[in-house]
């Protein structure tokens, strides 16, 4: 499906208001921040639908102070940025009451503690199956065969063996585990890789001379490890291509400040023909 308004024109676009980059916006990414909303809130459709409008506003206060912030380098930076302030923002927004009390949920430490000694890829795997990921998903999103997925697996069957029953993708405790994304995002240390250069190593273009420390490190930072992930999830739901539809984007425009519209040519010249 074509893109019709480009990544570089839709965000300035936005943030003067203009129509046709909201709807460019709304159309590309209302998907991926549906799918957000399904795997980390107890939300049905339809609150996922009114939420997104919420956020929406939230993104656009203070003349688009928080729109602003996002990253403008690239569609994917932009990506993992609307990501985390969607997460942040879905904190105030649920109840902590609706969770699963068995398995408990995990904590920045107990993860930490179950992560550590982990090859990095099972650390990916097990991160991304507390998430919410059913295996089929978590397949799709690491591009990995389900026998290394099975392999991955292994220290989660001793006290999360529930959460791998699930067929569906959903997180189980979205409070207790968007507190803990937003933990790891808190908690960058001087030597964290920057997301650029992650998606240099997404992209196999990076050295050996820097993609292997930055793994190294990663298989002991939650931070990175968070970053990464984020990165793989958002990469896989665009890679998808789903768009929202013009007739729905129509709704969710009332959400968001715009320009007074503007007079196009030719209704210019209907008006001076009187046509
Ligand atoms: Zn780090």
């Amino acid at each position: 499906m074509s893109h019709l308004m480009t990544f570089h024109k839709i965000l300035p676009g936005c943030e003067e208001g203009n129509h046709e980059a909201w709807r460019a916006f709304l159309k590309n990414y209302t998907p991926i921040a549906l799918k957000l909303f399904e795997v980390y809130s107890p939300w049905t459709p339809d609150q996922r639908v009114r939420s997104w409008a919420e956020a929406l506003r939230a993104m656009t206060v203070d003349q688009g102070t928080p729109l602003r912030g996002f990253s403008h380098q690239s569609e994917r930076e932009f990506l993992v940025d609307l990501r985390a302030f969607l997460l942040d923002w879905m904190t105030e927004k649920l109840e902590p009451s609706r969770v699963a009390e068995d398995p408990p949920a995990p904590t920045s430490d107990s993860l930490a503690a179950m992560l550590k000694g982990l090859p990095l890829v099972h650390q990916e795997i097990a991160f991304l199956v507390l998430a919410g990921y059913s295996q089929g998903t978590l397949e799709k999103i690491l591009r990995i065969s389900p026998a290394m997925a099975n392999e991955g697996l292994g220290r989660l069957r001793t006290h999360y063996a529930p959460v791998l029953e699930r067929t569906e993708d959903r997180c189980l405790w979205p409070s207790a585990w968007i507190a803990i994304g937003h933990a790891a995002r808190a908690n960058q240390q001087k030597d964290c890789t920057p997301l650029r250069l992650l998606i240099r190593i997404l992209d196999g273009q990076a050295s050996w001379h820097e993609k292997s420390p930055a793994e190294a490190h990663r298989a002991a930072c939650l931070r990175c490890l968070e970053l990464w992930t984020s990165l793989l999830e958002v990469v896989a739901w665009d890679r998808q291509g789903e768009r929202w539809s013009a007739a729905k984007v129509e709704p969710l425009l009332a959400a968001i400040p715009l320009q007074a519209q503007q007079k196009s040519k030719s209704s210019l010249l209907a008006r001076m023909f009187g046509k």
